[in-house]
């Protein structure tokens, strides 16, 4: 099956040129002008942006929490995001306390078969020890190449610094890459024991209990400890100015720094966390939405590639039935927001507003995800032998976001309401269909597992 994508302007990383792309199966055969082909399909894309499927590096798909579950499993949620215009996850596999990391990992391996779209795996590490630490290893020869640690939530995930110096030092052995959740968790808890004594329970108290000081402090910390085991270090979800600061200062001293932002801290505040009666709670996650200021800032470290990514944390919990068991108390409202659909277009009004560059923008949601974790020889970009994953983006289309019309499974919008410009139109995933005009063509499960490679930073 030949398809020619006609008369559209292709954006790379690098490039905006007036193009055709030639498909053959599911790979990008040629991009050029005056091709003399025979395809079997064409696609018109005149007057709109042929750019490469979008790379989403960090999701919860049908995540466990206090009972119940991430109101998108792998299905739902995968289908939400071909919707965005995103043709790759890599979501976060979970050890429970006294499994093995294998056991974790087969289970996400299970749930990820309804997956349309394709994807990888991180694997979070609650529990370093000897068992653990020769996993890893087996892991990353599998294809599970990041592993996640925490330094927040002391007795659910929380490591100790001898554990994260530990898996750091067994990674930079094996070409992994270290993941952090960059949150002093102790002084943390102490506050949020501290705030609901005082009878302080409301949804912005989540935030205040979570300082940015306590942030850069953690990332100060993640990047001693790398720089030490020498080995690379990413900072997931990075939300404030104090964070990004100490990944600036690692990276000016030679240091392998890395950090990712989320729409969430570049497009909203602890103002909407502080909004009447419960509505706050909506957007609770962690770290939290910080004052208006720091988005400026986040900003700049994307322009100045002091921030590589921008991923979603993508981990949706219903306002009804799920946010709500946290009405008398901010600390049991479920942490995560909806976003794994809105990602690609929030990213776009970046350009819009001039925040950004057209290929800084792809370089941001595809190219640069693509290589730092390990996708780059098939992902990422429009090229000949890549995989054809390419949006057919509109960006002229205007539309209001809303829970009314996402096809996220979850029943608000952080987003209601607000206007945006652009539309991923056509979404392929290898050659085939997933999206065409607000019709969803893929069949559950279609998606692929992707191993990938050791992380070359
Ligand atoms: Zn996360």
């Amino acid at each position: 099956m030949r398809t020619l994508i006609q008369g559209g302007t292709v954006v790379t990383a690098t490039e905006t040129v007036a193009a055709d792309v030639l498909v053959d199966g599911e790979k990008v055969a040629a991009i050029g002008t005056g091709m003399s082909v025979e395809p079997d399909r064409t696609i018109d894309a005149t007057g709109r942006y042929v750019m490469p499927g979008a790379v989403d590096v960090h999701t919860h798909m049908d995540l466990p929490f206090g009972g119940s579950f991430c109101s998108d499993d792998f299905a739902t949620g995968s289908r939400a995001a071909a919707f965005g215009g995103t043709t790759t996850i890599v979501d976060f596999a979970l050890q429970d306390y006294g499994e093995s990391l294998r056991t974790g990992l087969d289970r996400w391996h299970e749930k990820a078969q309804k997956s349309s779209i394709d994807y990888g795996f991180h694997m979070i590490v609650r529990e370093v020890n000897d068992q653990v630490l020769q996993e890893m290893d087996t892991l990353v020869g599998e294809g599970v190449t990041s592993f996640k640690l925490f330094m927040a939530y002391p007795g659910v995930f929380m490591l100790d610094d001898g554990a994260i110096f530990q898996a750091m030092q067994r990674a930079a052995d094996s070409g992994a890459l270290i993941m952090m959740h960059a949150e002093n968790g102790g002084p943390i808890d102490v506050l949020i024991r501290q705030y609901l004594g005082q009878g302080r329970t409301d949804p912005v108290n989540h935030s205040l209990t979570r300082p940015p000081v306590m942030e850069g402090e953690a990332v100060h910390r993640v990047f001693k400890m790398a720089e030490l085991a020498r080995a690379p270090a990413y900072i997931v979800h990075l939300s404030s100015r104090d964070a990004l600061n100490e990944v600036r200062e690692a990276r000016d001293r030679g240091v392998a720094a890395y950090a990712e932002t989320c729409p969430q801290y570049l497009y909203l505040s602890i103002d909407d966390m502080a909004r009447p009666g419960f509505e706050g709670a909506k957007f609770v996650c962690s770290p939290p939405l910080r004052t208006v200021d720091h988005q400026e800032e986040l900003w700049k470290g994307l322009v100045a590639d002091d921030l590589q990514v921008v991923s979603t944390d993508h981990a949706p919990f219903n306002f009804k039935g799920q946010k709500d068991l946290g009405k008398d108390d901010f600390s049991k409202i479920p942490n995560g927001l909806p976003s794994v659909e809105d990602r690609f277009t929030l990213l776009y009004q970046g350009v819009v507003d001039g925040m950004i560059g057209l290929n800084r923008f792809v370089e941001i949601v595809a190219t640069a995800p693509a290589k730092m974790f390990g996708l780059s020889a098939r992902k990422g970009t429009i090229a000949p032998g890549f995989d054809a994953d390419i949006v057919i983006f509109d960006p002229n289309h205007e539309r209001t976001i809303s829970a009314e019309t996402h096809h996220m499974n979850v029943d608000y919008s952080c987003y209601e309401g607000r206007r945006v410009k652009g539309l991923p139109q056509i979404v392929l995933q290898r050659g085939n269909v997933l999206v065409e005009n607000g019709e969803f063509f893929a069949k559950e499960g279609q998606g692929s597992f992707l191993p990938r490679s050791r992380i070359s930073t």
